[in-house]
C-alpha cells in the first residue's frame, strides 16, 4: 500500500547509518518523501547510500545540505550533536522542522536549546525504540520500525504542527508513536536498554579477561551468546549513551549491584530457600512482563 503524493518535500538526513538509513528506506517505500539528501563523515558511506537507493543526493557539509530542507533528521552518535547543530544553525530555513533519533533525550534537548535556540519550537525530540546490534547504512532496512514504539518528547514550546508532522512521518514507517517527558524517557531507557547493554559488555569482559579465555569462549553455550548479542553493538554509540545519560545509568547500575550482592550473600550463606525464591520471583516477573507485551502486540 503506497500513498500517491509524497508528504515530505526534502528530507535531510544527517547520519546515514542503521537508523537514518532505515528511516529513509521506509519513507521511500511508502512514497512519503520526494527527495532525501544524506550527510555523513565519509564519502564511502555517501557512495554506498546512493548505490543502495537510500538517498538521492550526498553532501559532506551539513550546513550546505540543510539549505532547502523541509525536515532535518539528526541520526549521528550523541556526542556529535553540538558540532552538527552549530554547523546547521545559520543555514536552516526558518520553517524547517528539525528532529533526531538519539537514544537519550534530555541531553539532546539541552543541546538544541543552547546551539539552535531560534529553532527550539520547531524541534521535535524523538527516539525509535528499534535497532539491531549492527550499524552502518548496509545494515539498514525498511521494516525496522514496523510495530515498534517511536517516542517523541516534545516540550511545552514545541509547536503542534511540528509534532504532528514528525508523528505522521514515523507513522508512515509502520511505527507506533507515543509521547513522553524527556527526563522520564531517560530514566525508563536507562533501566530497560542502557543497563542491559552495559551488563552484556561487562559479562563478555568477564570471560575475555580470564586466563583461560579461549577455552571459555569455545565452551560458552548458546545462552551466553544470546545474552551477549547486544555486546556486538557499536562502542561509540554506547560510550555516548553512557556519557549523556550518566545519572539514570549510574542509578540503574547501583540497583543492579545490590541485586548481585543479594545473590552473592545467598550463595555465601548457602541459603537454598532464598536463592530459590529469588530465581522463582524473577522468572514470574519476566513471564508476566512477556504476557503483557504479547497481549498489547495482539491488540495493536
Ligand atoms: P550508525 O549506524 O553507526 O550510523 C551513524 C551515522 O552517523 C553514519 O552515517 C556516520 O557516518 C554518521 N556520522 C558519525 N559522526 C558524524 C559526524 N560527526 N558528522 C556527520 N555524520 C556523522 O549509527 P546508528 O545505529 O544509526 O545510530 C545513530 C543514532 O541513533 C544514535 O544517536 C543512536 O543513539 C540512535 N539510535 C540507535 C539505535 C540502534 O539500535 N542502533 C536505536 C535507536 C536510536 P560515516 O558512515 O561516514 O561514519
Amino acid at each position: 500500500m503506497t500513498d500517491t503524493t509524497p508528504s515530505i518535500e526534502r528530507l535531510v538526513l544527517i547520519g546515514i547509518g542503521l537508523i537514518g538509513g532505515s528511516l529513509a528506506r521506509a519513507l521511500k517505500r511508502m512514497n512519503a518523501v520526494e527527495q532525501v539528501i544524506g550527510v555523513a563523515r565519509s564519502r564511502g558511506t555517501g557512495d554506498l547510500a546512493l548505490e543502495l537507493g537510500v538517498i538521492d543526493r550526498f553532501c559532506m557539509d551539513p550546513g550546505e545540505a540543510v539549505e532547502d530542507a523541509s525536515i532535518v533528521v539528526i541520526a549521528t552518535p550523541l556526542l556529535t550533536f553540538p558540532v552538527i547543530l552549530d554547523a546547521i544553525a545559520k543555514h536552516l530555513p526558518i520553517d524547517a522542522i528539525v528532529t533526531d533519533v538519539g537514544s537519550v533525550k534530555q541531553y539532546v534537548i539541552n543541546a538544541v536549546k543552547r546551539h539552535l535556540p531560534e529553532h527550539f519550537e520547531r524541534f521535535v525530540p524523538g527516539h525509535p525504540i528499534a535497532g539491531t546490534e549492527r550499524s552502518g547504512v548496509h545494515a539498514s532496512f525498511a521494516e525496522l520500525f514496523e510495530r515498534r514504539h517511536v517516542v517523541l518528547t516534545p516540550l511545552p514550546e514545541t509547536t503542534d504542527a511540528a509534532v504532528s508532522l514528525i508523528s505522521d512521518m514515523w507513522t508512515k514507517t509502520g511505527a507506533d508513536v507515543i509521547t513522553m517527558d524527556g527526563s522520564y524517557h531517560d530514566q525508563v531507557l536507562a533501566a530497560t536498554s542502557h543497563l542491559p547493554h552495559v551488563i552484556a559488555y561487562s559479562l563478555v569482559r568477564c570471560l575475555a579477561e580470564h586466563p583461560e579465555r579461549d577455552t571459555l569462549f569455545e565452551f560458552a553455550a548458546g545462552g551466553f551468546y544470546d545474552f551477549t548479542r547486544i555486546a556486538s553493538s557499536d562502542p561509540v554509540m554506547w560510550r555516548d549513551i553512557c556519557m549523556t545519560n550518566r545519572e539514570p545509568i549510574l542509578g540503574a547500575l547501583r540497583e543492579f549491584k545490590s541485586q548481585l550482592n543479594a545473590i552473592i550473600g545467598a550463595v555465601e550463606k548457602e541459603d537454598n530457600e532464598l536463592l530459590h525464591q529469588y530465581f522463582a520471583q524473577a522468572k514470574q516477573a519476566r513471564d508476566a512482563g512477556l504476557d503483557v507485551k504479547k497481549k498489547n502486540a495482539n491488540r495493536g
